[in-house]
């Protein structure tokens, strides 16, 4: 049986239910689609399960610090892994029981639960059902990659996603990856108790970032006691008795490195492999990525492309904001565009690191004239109060019409405190206006002012 609505939404991620919301409350008669737990990956196996158990981390590491704050716990620290684990998994179930709740209510939407496939340009299976609209939302976001390392199918791996019934402790956890996700994971089991290791493939850790950031990063690491190997090659697994056996040949230490368990933490790709795109006529890149233009239109008329599932974001705020820019053009007669913003992000180690705009490097090959300020968290005066010094703040300004470049917050605090700098950036105001705002003290914050009032040239 064939059912026609005006729009379809396919995944119900961080973009698909706000525009089905949208459309719904114009009037359309929208249908929304998920295969699997409502909410996608930030709620269910991304951002909120990861930021909660980031959280427990943390009270576990200060709770070890007790001396440096003047008290004392009698006994050990010991953390419960099960309770850990139900503490996420209810703060994740919140989200993601509301919004199924809120879907299945809402006036002129219809929720169908399925794998939906794309029949033609303008039809859609879930099942044995049809679907068709002259509008169609593709919001099927991504999953871990499984690198083709030799071994890696004989073991039991964790990714993302498995780690989150890990409700144990493992003895001891191999991280393969060192960049956003790993590290996460890499020092929230540290402090569970595991010992850790990451094992990175290229030179440093978040290599994507300025070396300053990476070699900051690598100190924290360190620092709480994480083994990291850099420059590893020929990465490959194999079963042990009762262990994991890494091989990682890196330039220092053995080549192999044993542990109980693995998570892989390589990179991610989009779920648009059996998603039917060549009856639509949607073109992919070589990676799978869905094209888009610069309002999130497809190649094919009438089917839009939003979140991860485009490569041209892979946060939950460019979803949501991929989400806005569409309905804005739809229903809003407002041209809003993805490359009018600017790039943001936080990697949640802690402490975290905020980041805006370009790095230190883009702006050096650019070779625009710039200057820069940098200052280190010993240097502020919130971070000491609170013992928390490690990292620093950084900005890089164009010499010449004085807005600011970028920059990057590694501190406590950084993932908050970069927004003053980023909205100062949207506003193409130059830095001499954050630099005279009046900002509170004692926070991060109060500092921005001052690194502006330093700034020196950036020399080639
Ligand atoms: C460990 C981890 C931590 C992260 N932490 C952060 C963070 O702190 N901050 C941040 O901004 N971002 C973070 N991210 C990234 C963030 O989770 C994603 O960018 C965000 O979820 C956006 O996803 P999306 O809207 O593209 O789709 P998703 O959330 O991935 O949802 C896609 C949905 O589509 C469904 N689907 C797929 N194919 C089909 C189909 N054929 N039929 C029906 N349904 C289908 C899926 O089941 C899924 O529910 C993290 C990611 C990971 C992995």
């Amino acid at each position: 049986m064939t059912t026609q609505f005006d729009a379809i939404v396919i995944g119900t991620g961080q973009a698909g239910p706000y525009i089905t919301r949208r459309l719904a409350a114009s009037g359309m008669k929208v249908a929304i689609i998920e295969r699997k737990l409502f909410g996608g990956t930030c709620v269910n196996t991304g951002c909120i399960p990861t930021k909660a158990m980031v959280a427990s981390a943390y009270a576990a590491h200060l709770a070890r610090r007790g001396a440096d704050f003047g008290f004392a716990i009698d006994g050990g620290v010991r953390v419960d892994m099960q309770q850990v684990s139900a503490r996420k998994a209810a703060i994740s179930a919140q989200s993601r029981v509301g919004l199924e709740t809120s879907l299945k209510k809402l006036d002129n939407c219809t929720v169908f639960e399925g794998h939906a496939r794309f029949e033609s340009p303008r039809e859609v299976s879930v099942g044995a059902e049809r679907l068709t609209a002259e509008r169609i939302f593709i919001n099927v976001g991504g999953r871990a990659v499984v690198p083709p390392m030799p071994g890696v199918e004989d073991i039991a791996y964790l990714t993302n996603s498995s780690m989150m019934s890990v409700d144990f402790l493992p003895r001891h956890l191999i991280v393969v990856g060192g960049s956003y996700v790993g590290l996460e994971f890499g020092q929230m089991f540290r402090r569970f108790g595991s010992e850790v290791t990451i094992i990175e493939m290229g030179p440093r850790l978040v290599g994507r970032e300025d070396e300053d950031v990476s070699a900051a990063v690598l100190e924290i690491m360190q620092h709480e006691g994480i083994e990291v190997r850099l420059n590893a090659k020929c990465i490959g697994f194999s079963k042990g008795a009762d262990e994991i056996r890494a091989r990682a040949e890196c330039k220092e230490g053995s080549p192999e490195v044993r542990g109980s368990h693995v998570l892989l933490a390589v990179g991610r790709q989009p779920n648009t492999d059996d998603l039917g795109l060549d009856n639509a006529g949607v073109a992919t890149d070589e990676r799978g990525y869905i094209a888009v233009d610069d309002q999130l239109r497809t190649s094919a008329w009438g089917i839009w492309a939003v979140g991860d599932c485009n490569g041209r974001g892979a946060f939950t705020h460019t979803s949501w904001n991929d989400a806005e820019i569409v309905i804005a053009n739809l229903l809003e007669n407002d041209a809003r565009r993805v490359s009018d913003r600017i790039s943001a992000y936080a990697l949640y180690i802690d402490p975290p690191l905020g980041r805006c705009g370009l790095t230190e490097a883009q702006v050096r090959k650019s070779g625009r004239k710039a200057l820069i300020g940098k200052r280190p968290m010993t240097k502020v005066g919130r971070a000491v109060e609170k013992g928390e010094t490690q990292g620093f703040m950084k900005v890089v300004v164009d010499a010449e019409t004085k807005e600011i470049l970028g920059a990057a917050i590694l501190g406590t605090g950084g993932d908050e405190a970069v927004h003053s700098i980023l909205d100062v950036m949207y506003a193409k105001a130059p830095y001499t206006v954050i630099q005279r705002a009046m900002h509170i003290h004692p926070t991060v914050s109060e500092l921005i002012p001052t690194m502006l009032g330093e700034l020196k040239a950036l020399e080639a």
